[in-house]
């Protein structure tokens, strides 16, 4: 068969904000193929921030216009481990608002470039737990009430975790986009929670259209929702080297919606994946399949291959590309670091490595 190449021009674009989502529904042949199952990714990292948390940023930028609290000229404020930052940069720049983003040091250098790239006004703050007043989410709410006061055309903070326009991007946006894009002809959804919009949002609006899809949560080891949807009790073990995901507490944007049947929610599946299992799905998915993700990505992936297996060949499975690898290049894509954490690497990433000669 001839490589079918570009098989779809779409339409114009009209600026950045009308770039966002729309992505693509892409096949990942080997998985599908290992499992008997069809499993494709949404290729989130083609929004034009690069990442999932587009849409929210543009949702939560045009909640707080609607309400009046974003004004010209107006601070967006906002803690992040950078996607969401960036995304809120570039939204911020295409609708003439300037952003201060919080994040954590443990975050990928790349991530933070990027905001220093779109402008951001960038504060890094040491790696604390939510409870600790310092940490990244709560410092960056009294940021922006501090901010609100001082600057003439006032501030708000993002507030990503319980500012629920982030599940509405996915349940107005991401979840038709999978619905129109299947056909209807899906099975399953899977992703991990950061926030948990996401999996929220997009869950919630599967379920309406067809009660028989099952909605999975993929949680990456460190994550204290694995216990949390199997017993009740918030508890973790082990870590994770991947970011943006891994979540300690039920978000706004998790309650109700994203939250297991017996609690009131669209979630029946839920499973821990480690970053040994996973990270190697996604350097085979670059060296054979050519897409370069992040460990979100593999956390998602190892996930659907988890919900195909249990729920048998056959059937069709989504889940979400969340970025690019090259955001985490120093890390998951650095034999020295992955060496230190212990963590599987193929050989055709040790520098020198030649496969031709
Ligand atoms: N993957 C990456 C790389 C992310 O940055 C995030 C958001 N922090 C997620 C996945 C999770 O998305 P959500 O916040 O919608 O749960």
């Amino acid at each position: 068969m001839a490589d079918p190449g570009v098989t779809s021009f779409g339409a114009v674009r009209k600026g950045f904000i009308d770039s966002i989502g729309n992505t693509p529904l892409i096949r990942l042949n080997k998985v599908s193929e290992l499992t008997g199952c069809e499993i494709y990714g949404k290729a989130e990292f083609l929004n034009p921030g690069g990442s999932v948390k587009d849409r929210a940023a543009l949702f939560i930028v045009r909640d707080a216009e609607k309400k009046g609290l974003l004004k010209p000229g107006g601070v967006i404020v906002e803690g992040t481990a950078g996607n969401t930052g960036i995304g809120l940069a570039l939204v911020g720049n295409a609708k003439g608002y300037k952003t201060v983003i919080v994040i954590p040091k443990t975050q990928s250098q790349e991530k933070k470039d990027m905001l220093r790239i779109a402008g951001a006004t960038l504060v890094e703050v040491p790696a604390v737990p939510y409870k600790n007043p310092n940490n990244y989410v709560k410092y960056s709410g009294r940021l922006a009430e501090a901010i609100a006061k001082s600057h003439p055309g006032g501030a708000i903070w993002g507030n990503q975790f319980d500012n629920i326009a982030n599940r509405e991007a996915h349940y107005e946006t991401t979840g038709p986009e999978i619905w129109a894009q299947t056909g209807g002809k899906i099975d399953g959804f899977i992703c991990a929670i950061g926030t948990g919009g996401t999996l929220a949002g997009v869950g919630k609006y599967l379920k309406e259209k067809n009660p028989n899809i099952r909605i999975g949560m993929a949680d990456p080891m460190g994550a204290a929702m694995y216990s949390y949807y199997s017993t009740g009790v918030l508890e973790s073990t082990g870590s994770s080297i991947s970011e943006g995901i891994g979540q300690g507490r039920v978000t706004a944007n998790l309650d109700g919606w994203g939250l297991p049947a017996h609690e009131g929610g669209n979630v029946d599946f839920w499973c821990q994946v480690t970053d040994e299992e996973s990270l190697p799905l996604i350097y085979d998915l670059l060296k054979e399949e050519g897409f370069c993700m992040g460990g979100s990505t593999a956390i998602n992936i190892g996930g659907a291959v988890k919900l195909a297996k249990e729920m048998g060949p056959g059937h069709t499975i989504v889940t979400i590309l969340c970025d690019l690898g090259t955001r985490y290049a120093a890390k998951i894509f650095d034999t020295e670091f992955l060496k230190s954490k212990n963590l599987p690497y193929p050989e055709w990433m040790v520098p020198g490595y030649r496969e031709i000669d």
